[in-house]
């Protein structure tokens, strides 16, 4: 298929898009794309409605998500890919995200409040409660509709940033525990848009932990810094993946397959076939 084109980062209503995993497929879809992953931080809980929804539009779904995680003080994003997605490893390590998530949103939000910035904490519950694993840009959101800032933007660089007054970094779950989750689980790990990190050396040092893969091509990624990450896992011999970080109307500029891979590369990352 030379035409086949895969977007294998996206976010659904199941993390912090606002897109529900089946307006996803109709999406990917009628952006001309043949392939999809969906990788919601922390959550696998798109993949109940996007399997048979993929199956009726005749999308390729390979499983996926987006685990925060922290080596040391250096803040990772690792994606999941071609991961069982009834692991008992896997369904765990994100109730424990959920959880640890939970707890620090209270600890913002009481920070928010002493600051004399207290938001309905009703709808976040409500969402929490239904395992979202909601986080900073839902607060920050939250935020802006109580009227206390006048964009996420002014949320974070005021309020809940890094360092900021009202920040805080709750519990962590390290980067090689994840990827051994990962693995167990049958999948494979991939290091996430390592150009947005704060120095290449610092990204290239985590690839001596046992990545499967490295995300090179991402929406807001540069010819240039393309072929550098190329070239840095052809040079380890590791995979390569690539998609957009679509998060819907909260992101307006980043569409559903600016960033994609062929049929080769979803090939090579997905084995589990989810969409026959
Ligand atoms: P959390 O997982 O709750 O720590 O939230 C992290 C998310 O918040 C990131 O994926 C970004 O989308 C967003 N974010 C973090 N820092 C900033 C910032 N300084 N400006 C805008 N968005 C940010
Ligand atoms: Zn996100
Ligand atoms: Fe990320
Ligand atoms: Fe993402």
């Amino acid at each position: 298929m030379t035409n086949f084109r895969a977007d294998l980062h996206t976010h659904s209503t199941c993390s912090d898009g606002t897109k529900t995993p089946e307006e996803l497929i109709l999406l990917a879809k009628k952006a001309g794309l043949k392939g999809l992953s969906i990788t919601d931080h922390d959550s696998i809980n798109a993949y109940e409605s996007a399997i048979p929804r993929a199956k009726e539009e005749g999308i390729w779904l390979g499983a996926g998500v987006e685990f925060s995680t922290m080596q040391g003080s250096l803040s990772v994003h690792l994606l999941g890919y071609d991961i069982d997605i009834a692991n008992e490893g896997i369904r765990a390590l994100c109730k424990r995200h959920l959880d640890r998530r939970i707890d620090r949103n209270k600890r913002i939000l009481d920070k928010l409040d002493r600051s004399g910035m207290r938001v309905d904490r009703t709808p976040l519950e409500e969402m929490w409660d239904r395992g979202v694993p909601i986080g900073r840009p839902h607060i920050a959101s939250a935020l802006v509709d109580a009227g206390f800032v006048p964009s996420i933007q002014q949320a974070f660089n005021q309020w809940i940033g890094d360092g900021k007054p009202c920040f805080e970094r709750g519990d962590s779950i390290t980067t090689d525990e994840t990827i051994e989750v990962v693995h167990e689980a049958g999948g494979k790990a991939f290091l996430a848009h390592p150009h947005l990190m704060r120095k290449a050396k610092e990204a290239i040092a985590l690839l001596d932990k046992p990545f499967d893969g490295i995300e090179c091509y991402y929406s807001k990624c540069n010819p240039d810094q393309e072929r550098f990450w190329v070239g840095i896992a052809k040079e380890r011999g590791l995979l390569v993946s690539g998609g957009s970080d679509f998060h819907g109307d909260v992101k307006p500029n980043i569409p559903i397959g600016c960033s994609w891979v062929d049929q080769d590369t979803f090939s090579k990352i997905f084995t589990r076939n989810w969409w026959s």
